[in-house]
């Protein structure tokens, strides 16, 4: 199994000790996924204590605050370890949380899309009460292969959307009562589907009240082969090629 989508250096836990949880859990790798400039630089740094293992993305999440300069900045950082990084991420529209404007929003989204397709990257998308203000942009980029992550819309938005280069991925939320999203899910091709933990946050209903890690991902894959009605093996195998294609780990 790979976590698709681990935030390592927001976990309390010291890293050797979040390698060892996953390992011992079944997980043979994790994409550590940045939120702004900063975390960039340690997710890096991260995963060259954990070479093949820990995989680092680069990118500005749409809930951090605008620096001045910030895509001259990432694209220098990509520019220059772009044999490192596996995908340009976490970016999107989040107009839950986000305080920035819609058009800020956008703007830096698409600035971040033009420099995946630049750089031959995958994107995380991360869509939150976006769904419309998404489609508008996303529909523009056909070519970028992208994963939505912690999908948690329905079947209306994934109609919309869904086409070769989607990918779409779940976290402890699936644990949970969320039928739309669930219905949205056994519409997906297993072929699209990848699993995530999203830690330390979106901890699975058995082990709430605890702070999430990458050990927890057997958690998410056995609430998924039960929503789909296929096997833990079929889970597991599909969402580990999956994830290997979509980022080309080795
Ligand atoms: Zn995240």
């Amino acid at each position: 199994m790979i976590d698709t989508h681990a935030h390592l250096y927001l976990c309390k836990q010291a890293l050797p000790d979040l390698v060892l949880l996953a390992r011992e859990a079944g997980v043979s790798a994790l994409v550590n996924v940045a939120t702004d400039l900063a975390s960039s630089e340690i997710v890096l740094s991260q995963s060259q204590a954990f070479p093949g293992y820990v995989f680092p993305t680069a990118g500005i999440h749409p809930c951090t605050e605008f620096v001045p300069d910030e895509m001259d900045a990432l694209r220098e950082f990509v520019d220059k370890n772009r044999a490192s990084i596996v995908a340009i991420g976490e970016i999107g529209l989040d107009l839950y949380r986000g305080t920035a404007s819609l058009a800020d929003q956008v703007s830096r989204f698409e600035a971040q899309l033009l420099m995946a397709r630049e750089y031959d990257l995958p994107v995380i998308i991360h869509s939150r009460q976006s769904d419309e203000a998404m489609l508008g942009v996303i529909l523009k980029y056909p070519d970028i292969r992208k994963v939505f992550h912690c999908f948690s819309s329905g079947p209306d938005f994934l109609a919309a959307v869904q086409h070769d280069n989607c990918c779409f991925s779940f976290t402890g939320h699936i644990t949970y009562d969320n039928p739309h999203v669930i219905a949205a899910m056994k519409q997906m091709r297993l072929s699209q589907i990848m699993l995530e933990t999203d830690c330390p946050y979106l901890t699975p209903k058995s082990r709430r009240g605890q702070a999430n890690h990458s050990g927890n991902i057997p958690l998410v894959a056995e609430a998924m082969a039960e929503h789909l009605g296929v096997s833990l093996d079929v889970i597991q195998s599909n969402t580990t090629e999956t994830a290997r294609r979509f980022f080309g780990l080795s």
